[in-house]
């Protein structure tokens, strides 16, 4: 796999999947731009660690949630195309960031309903549109949605229709991009141990190992699980994948 000379944008690598996406896409040579919500400190130690091994990288605020803050944020990405790569555009974009808020139908709020989709769903589809510009022909865009759109979890009734949605909007994407030579699919992780599972598993620690008895490959996942299959469908490798949900999940609740 190679990434020589590709510049990848990835929302919330501060922790978790993204970080590890980050780190494996500057291994195979990409350069990095990584976003962060609240964590500043943690995402300038993922910035720095890909520096170190002698690719660029830099570590900018944002939070998907809040659409108004886009233009900024493409007037700084643009800026720092310029600045580092004396470029005008860059070539993959991840859509990563994400927060868990589970409960059952009956007691699904509004708000945490619209939370779930204002992170999942609305912050990715208009942080894309805004950015298209800015992605190079060729490029790739992949979309983090979940195992969780196959099989039926309690408490992830509208977490898991967010990340539907997201799955329908990676096909139609891919289709609205394909005369680009753009190619758009969705990832689908199984369980991966994230503070995003520590958080869901916290009160039930005995989840996990459950979690892993109903995984074919006989663990729980882990972010190095992840951003490998991130990077291949990045590559030059991966040219011919589009508009496809490739589940990433050791064979969960087959
Ligand atoms: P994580 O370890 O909790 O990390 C979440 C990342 O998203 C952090 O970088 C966080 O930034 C960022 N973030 C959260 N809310 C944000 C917002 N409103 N705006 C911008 N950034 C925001 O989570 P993870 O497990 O890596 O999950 C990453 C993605 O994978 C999510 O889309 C999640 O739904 C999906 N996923 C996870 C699993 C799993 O089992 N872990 C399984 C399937 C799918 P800060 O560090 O600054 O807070």
């Amino acid at each position: 796999m190679n990434l020589q000379n590709k510049i990848a944008l990835i929302t919330g690598a501060s922790r978790g999947l993204g970080k590890d996406m980050a780190l494996t896409m500057a291994a195979h040579g990409a350069d990095i731009i990584i976003t962060y919500q609240h964590k500043a400190t943690e995402a300038e130690a993922v910035a720095a660690a890909i520096i170190a091994t002698g690719r660029q990288a830099l570590a900018l605020q944002l939070d998907v949630a809040d659409t108004t803050a886009f233009p900024h944020f493409t007037t700084q990405i643009k800026t720092a195309l310029q600045q580092y790569w004396k470029r005008d555009h860059f070539d993959i974009l991840v859509n990563n960031a994400g927060i868990d808020a589970a409960a059952p139908f009956v007691s699904t709020t509004e708000e945490n309903f619209d939370r779930l989709f204002q992170v999942h769903f609305k912050g990715a589809f208009f942080l894309t549109q805004q950015l298209l510009p800015l992605i190079a022909e060729h490029g790739r865009i992949i979309n983090v949605s979940s195992g969780l759109t196959r099989f039926s979890t309690p408490g992830y009734i509208a977490y898991a229709s967010m990340k539907g949605a997201i799955e329908v909007f990676t096909r139609y994407l891919a289709k609205e991009l394909g005369h680009r030579g753009i190619t758009v699919n969705a990832i689908a992780p199984g369980a991966i141990d994230t503070d995003f599972l520590n958080a869901a598993t916290a009160a039930h620690p005995e989840l996990k190992n459950y979690l892993a008895t109903q995984t074919a490959l006989g663990r729980l996942g882990v972010p190095e699980d992840i951003g490998g299959v991130v990077a291949m469908l990045c590559s030059e490798e991966g040219r011919w994948i589009t508009a496809q949900r490739l589940e990433a999940s050791g064979g969960m609740f087959l």
